[in-house]
């Protein structure tokens, strides 16, 4: 009994959607599920009525489904990236009519988006590709959200998603991404942005712990600390977190239980095809894809670490003698100037995908959004915003004054901790990798001239000159 009374339709109830249905109807928009297996439906009705009798209607036929909502019609799939999404939008779109809405809130490839908006729009409905991150906490109590597709789409949904957003100092962390796919590949790199904190923070711990000699109780009470500060962010958080929680089935701490190889699902690896498509350099990202690689080499690992140590090579070498105090503070300094490097690359990738698409992107906007609901949610993003405020053309974050000073005054002890890193034998890829890419970026002159002029010399490619225009070719073998 609820024909036509729903704002919204939800379909795909794992633990996205039915956080997130939860959450509209908590903000008092009433909202229809569906999901393809009925019992979540159910489910979801049991928590809606638990939750305070939250105005949730759910549906076992998707016809009904699509019956039970307002027109124009506006319905969210939140179901597995790819196929399930073509499936389901051909199960719904043939009970919708022109001017009706469909949503994607998963983590879709932007061109599949593209594809579904361009398919859908022959039948005259309207399509939006959106961002959805926060996880299971974010999609109940307030994710960020970005939304890109049809303008008009987003007209709908404005008061929703607002509501449902979480809400940060400057307003809810929503705003209409951009045209096309752009919500997708926002989200995309957001991910990727997050694949690099992760792995900096995971070098961070490598090097308390194996350098350092930190108990996972001072790993707890560091990362406490540092969430006190400059380094404020969920992750930092849920880090300190992490290194106090028993283990359930045994002795000491769970994380040292936990096997040494990280999953993924993709979004990470298409940051990095991106930003090799667009020839933006994405170093510190990259680094932390390649590390997820060489984790799930487990065996290979174990078996190399067998090799070497009996080679005379053990598994941290040279034990220094160092100032746990000082390498706290270092390891501090070094996370965070790796981390606007990691954000220099992410905005950059925005940015030249933006100008390949024309789609006129706002990236102080976009670290606007970011400042709460998501995974990479952080005090230090404000001041991004505030960067490309001041100059929304700005090359590159490091050349913002604000951060530009910051990366100063940090990169002695960047410097000293990453050389200690490499004497003890303990990789710190993504702090590497970002400290290469300052060091790349504030040379005016780079060996690249070298490599040119190989080019030239084996394969005629030609070269510029320092002090005449044009383009150049020399017998290098003829002139030696
Ligand atoms: P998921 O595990 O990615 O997908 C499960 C859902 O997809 C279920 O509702 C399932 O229905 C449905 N489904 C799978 N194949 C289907 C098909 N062929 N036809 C119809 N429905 C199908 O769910 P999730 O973790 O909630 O994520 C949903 C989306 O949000 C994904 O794109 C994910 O990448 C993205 N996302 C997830 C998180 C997170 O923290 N989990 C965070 C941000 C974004 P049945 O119940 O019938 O199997």
């Amino acid at each position: 009994g609820h024909q036509g009374g729903s704002r919204l339709g939800l379909a795909g109830l794992a633990v996205m959607g039915q956080n997130l249905a939860l959450n509209v109807a908590e903000k008092g928009f009433p909202i229809s599920v569906y999901n393809r297996t009925a019992s979540k439906v159910d489910d979801t009705v049991d928590r809606a009525a638990r939750e305070g009798n939250l105005p949730l209607y759910g549906f076992k036929d998707p016809g009904e489904f699509v019956a039970s909502l307002q027109k124009p019609r506006v319905i969210i799939i939140l179901v597995k990236a790819g196929r399930p999404v073509d499936e389901t939008i051909e199960l719904l779109s043939s009970f919708l009519e022109p001017g009706d809405c469909i949503i994607d809130g998963g983590n879709e490839w932007y061109e599949n988006t593209e594809r579904r908006a361009e398919a859908v729009r022959q039948k005259g409905l309207l399509y939006l590709g959106m961002g959805v991150s926060g996880g299971e906490e974010g999609a109940r109590y307030g994710p960020s959200l970005m939304p890109g597709g049809a303008v008009e789409a987003f007209k709908y949904i404005e008061d929703v998603v607002k509501k449902i957003a979480a809400q940060v100092d400057d307003g809810p962390c929503v705003t209409y991404v951009g045209p096309g796919g752009a919500g997708n590949f926002v989200k995309m790199v957001h991910n990727g942005i997050e694949y690099g904190d992760m792995q900096l923070i995971s070098e961070a711990y490598d090097v308390l712990k194996s350098v350092g000699g930190l108990t996972n109780k001072e790993l707890h009470e560091t990362f406490a600390q540092w969430n006190k500060g400059e380094l404020e962010s969920f992750l930092i958080e849920i880090t300190s977190h992490i290194f106090s929680v028993k283990d359930d089935k045994g002795d000491g701490e769970l994380v040292d239980k936990v096997l040494d190889k990280t999953g993924m699902k993709g979004t990470g690896k298409w940051t990095v095809q991106q930003a090799a498509e667009l020839s933006v350099a994405a170093p510190t990202i990259e680094a932390s894809l390649d590390s997820r690689f060489l984790s799930g080499l487990k065996e290979e690992r174990v078996a190399a670490a067998k090799n070497f140590k009996e080679l005379g090579v053990s598994d941290i070498l040279a034990p220094s003698n160092v100032d746990k105090k000082e390498l706290i503070d270092g390891v501090r300094k070094a996370l965070y100037a790796s981390k606007i490097c990691s954000y220099a690359q992410g905005m950059n990738l925005i940015r030249a995908k933006s100008m390949e698409k024309s789609w006129n992107l706002n990236l102080g906007e976009l670290a606007r959004i970011w400042k709460g609901g998501c995974i990479i949610r952080a005090v230090f993003l404000d001041r991004i915003k505030k960067a490309y405020d001041r100059n929304p053309d700005l090359a590159n974050l490091l050349m913002d004054p604000e951060f530009a000073t910051e990366m100063v005054e940090r990169q002695g002890a960047w410097r000293k901790v990453v050389t200690l890193a490499i004497n003890a034998g303990i990789s710190t890829p993504g702090m590497s990798a970002s400290l290469a890419y300052f060091d790349t970026y504030r040379r005016s002159r780079l060996p690249a001239n070298l490599v040119q002029a190989q080019r030239d010399y084996f394969g005629a490619h030609t070269y510029e000159r320092v002090d005449q225009s044009g383009w150049f070719h020399s017998e290098w073998h003829k002139l030696a």
